[in-house]
C-alpha cells in the first residue's frame, strides 16, 4: 500500500511513520488508533457513560473524529493493558477490596 492514503475512519490521510491498520483483504486502511477506535468504541462508551449504559456521551464533542479515535484508543490501552485498571474500576463505582479474598 502507497502512502499517503485516507483513513476510511476519519477520513484524513495516513502519512508515513503512522500506526496503520488494513483489513485482512487489504482493502481498508485505517489509522491504528481509528482501527482500536471502531473495535472499542467511543470514550463515551468505554466510560460507561454512552447510550448503551443509558447516558448521552460518545466521542468528545471538541474534538475531531481522529483526536476523538486517539483518545478512545489511549483509554482502551489504558484499561485493559496498563497500571489504571484499579482506578477505571474505581471510577465505576465498583470498591476494589471486593477482589480481595484474605
Ligand atoms: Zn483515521
Ligand atoms: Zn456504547
Amino acid at each position: 500500500m502507497n502512502l499517503p492514503v485516507k483513513c476510511t475512519y476519519c477520513s484524513e490521510m495516513i502519512v508515513q511513520g503512522e500506526k496503520s491498520q488494513e483489513t485482512n483483504d487489504g482493502a481498508l486502511l485505517f489509522h491504528y488508533e481509528c482501527f482500536i477506535r471502531m473495535l472499542a468504541g467511543s470514550v463515551g462508551h468505554l466510560n460507561k457513560k454512552c447510550s448503551c449504559f443509558g447516558g448521552t456521551q460518545e466521542d468528545p464533542p471538541d474534538m475531531t473524529k481522529r483526536q476523538a479515535a486517539k483518545a478512545a484508543s489511549d483509554l482502551y490501552h489504558q484499561i485493559f493493558e496498563g497500571d489504571f485498571y484499579e482506578s477505571y474500576l474505581d471510577s465505576l463505582g465498583i470498591h476494589r477490596q471486593v477482589f480481595n479474598f484474605n
